[in-house]
């Protein structure tokens, strides 16, 4: 089993005089998918403002690859390997889909392209579009590309927040079947998601956060076997 690549030990986080998250304690191996499972307002866009460092924390600490993020801003927890996908698909909707690709790539002409290349294979569906404009491509084409931008930066975990938002259940199960193949590729994911069932069903292990705090954790397989999760959140 690998260590952790990100590890929250304890993490607290407010707006103001508002708690949101409550002493939280989370781990995602660098060769794994995890789930940040919860109703609207649990706390998981939180937790990922807060791993970014978006969103000081008034408690606990956050590591990244072995190192105390504390103070670190952040564009350097970029720079250290932190992709962040936030809710609401936000690609250029005048650049291509080549183009969108292109701007968020962090290293040279040859492996933009080399990027560019394997992200087509990941998603045909965007080679498929390369050349339509951003604002052309549908809800779910437009989550990829989000997603692919994200990765063009060849981060070593991926803040993916509520990527289902808004898409259907075909394009929501085309989008996630996408999560191991990104891991696979050598990106571990914290994938926050509303859509129990299919993350359970991606991801290897999942945390349920109820008003910022986290009340079960576990093997995805069987969480989604356990009676009060299915009764919770899968309608059983
Ligand atoms: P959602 O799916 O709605 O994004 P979430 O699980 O991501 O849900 P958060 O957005 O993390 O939940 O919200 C956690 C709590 O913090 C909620 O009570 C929410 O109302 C509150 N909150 C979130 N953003 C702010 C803000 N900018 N100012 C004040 N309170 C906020």
């Amino acid at each position: 089993m690998s260590t952790p690549i990100l590890r929250l030990d304890g993490l607290s986080a407010s707006y103001g005089q508002i708690a949101a998250l409550h002493e939280a304690t989370i781990e995602v191996r660098a060769d794994e998918a995890v789930a940040l499972l919860g109703a609207n307002g649990a706390g998981k866009s939180t937790t990922m403002k807060t791993i970014m460092g978006l969103l000081k924390p008034v408690a606990g600490r956050i590591e990244f690859d072995g190192r105390d993020l504390s103070g670190v801003a952040t564009f350097r927890r970029a720079r250290l390997g932190i992709a962040y996908c936030p809710e609401g698909r936000r690609v250029f909707p005048g650049m291509t889909v080549r183009e969108n690709l292109e701007v968020a790539s962090n290293t040279d002409g040859a492996g933009t392209h080399r990027r560019v290349a394997a992200l087509f294979e990941m998603f045909p569906v965007l080679a498929q579009r390369e050349k339509a404009l951003g604002w052309q491509l549908s809800g779910g084409q437009q989550q990829m590309l989000a997603i692919g931008r994200a990765l063009m930066s060849a981060p070593r975990l991926l803040l993916l927040d509520e990527p289902s938002l808004g898409l259907s259940p075909l394009l929501t199960n085309e989008v996630l079947d996408r999560v191991r193949a990104i891991v696979g590729g050598g990106t571990a994911i914290l994938l926050a998601e509303q859509n129990v069932g299919k993350a359970l069903a991606v991801c290897h292990r999942a945390y349920v956060l109820q008003v910022g705090r986290v009340v079960r954790q576990g093997a995805a397989a069987e969480l989604a076997r356990s009676d009060d999760i299915r009764a919770a959140f899968l309608g059983a």
